[in-house]
């Protein structure tokens, strides 16, 4: 058994490339430190009784047992990692790859980027992964946010990956966006698949995505009149004027689209809004990538990671 001590002073400073990603958890044990870590920034904390001294096991990976009350505590507790089969490594590298990638990964190219062994491990990992970018957050826009509408072309089972333009067959979905604006940058988007153009749908999506009091700007779609508690600016405009007035909308979806033939060679109907969740999550976290990586695999909420470093000495 070892004893667990805590120092501070290291930098807890997230890695910025690849290469710094590689290095710094290389190992297994190197990942488990960071989740100590961010789990326990101020040292080891026993969940059942609140007292600090415990021991690290040599018959559980990465479990600690509180020398007070005797429960035991996985670094990976609560995490999407707890209980899996897969070395944390693994999980910390697709989660990277996940959060850094601009374009998205694919189960595909995880299982090639990380050299899995079947392809319906890399499933499994991006499939949980992608879980956790689902209704990632429910603050609502505010102060100038730009909304309007588009359709997605999906594929449908027996399509051919290279779609033809205009092939009957291929499958239509309506799509509802919003972006705030913070001056002259987006800041954070909203997608959702919806069933109709019309008031109700495009209402309750506006309702749902942006705060009281938000100044709505959008085309003149008479969907968009009338919305209860909204600031609301509609421009008239020509059939080419909308990439000028509402630019950011625009500017997203056609990035998601591109998005969706690139990734997945044509969105497909099947979990749809799952895409779009995590098409808007990496939107939103563009510039916070650490957060994305922590949140992917279900580490702490916590707002910023204290710099302490975790040393384990053998005890005697
Ligand atoms: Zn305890």
């Amino acid at each position: 058994m070892s004893r667990v001590s805590v120092v501070s002073g290291s930098e807890g400073r997230f890695p910025k490339s690849l290469l710094e990603f590689q290095r710094r958890f290389a190992t297994e044990s190197a990942c488990a430190e960071y989740l100590f870590e961010r789990r326990w920034p101020e040292g080891f904390v026993c969940p059942g009784c609140g007292e600090g001294r415990a021991w690290l096991l040599k018959t559980k990976a990465f479990t600690y047992e509180c020398a007070d009350c005797g429960r035991q505590t996985s670094v990976t507790a609560g995490t999407i990692m707890h209980a899996s089969k897969l070395p944390l490594t693994i999980w910390f590298w697709a989660a990277f790859l996940m959060a850094t990638h601009s374009n998205g990964i694919s189960a595909l190219q995880l299982q090639s980027q990380l050299s899995l062994g079947s392809y319906q491990t890399a499933w499994m990992l991006a499939a949980k992964l992608r879980r956790a970018m689902v209704n990632p957050e429910r603050e609502p826009l505010s102060g100038v946010v730009e909304a309007d509408e588009t359709i997605i072309r999906f594929r449908t089972k027996n399509d051919p990956v290279v779609v033809p333009a205009g092939r009957s067959g291929v499958g239509k979905m309506l799509v509802a966006g919003a972006v705030e604006i913070d001056g002259s940058k987006p800041r954070r988007a909203r997608l959702k698949v919806i069933e109709g153009f019309g008031k109700p749908e495009l209402h309750a999506f506006v309702l749902d995505a942006v705060a009281p009091q938000t100044q709505l700007i959008t085309d003149d779609w008479p969907s968009y009149r009338d919305l209860p508690g909204v600031r609301h600016n509609a421009i008239t405009l020509g059939p080419m004027a909308a990439h000028i007035a509402l630019p950011w909308i625009h500017r997203l979806f056609s990035n998601l689209k591109r998005w969706g033939l690139g990734v997945y060679h044509g969105l497909r109907k099947t979990n749809l809004q799952h895409y779009l969740d995590e098409f808007v999550f990496r939107f939103n976290r563009r510039r916070t990538r650490h957060a994305a990586f922590d949140t992917l695999l279900g580490i702490g909420t916590r707002t910023t990671p204290i710099p302490y470093r975790v040393l384990i000495r053998k005890a005697a």
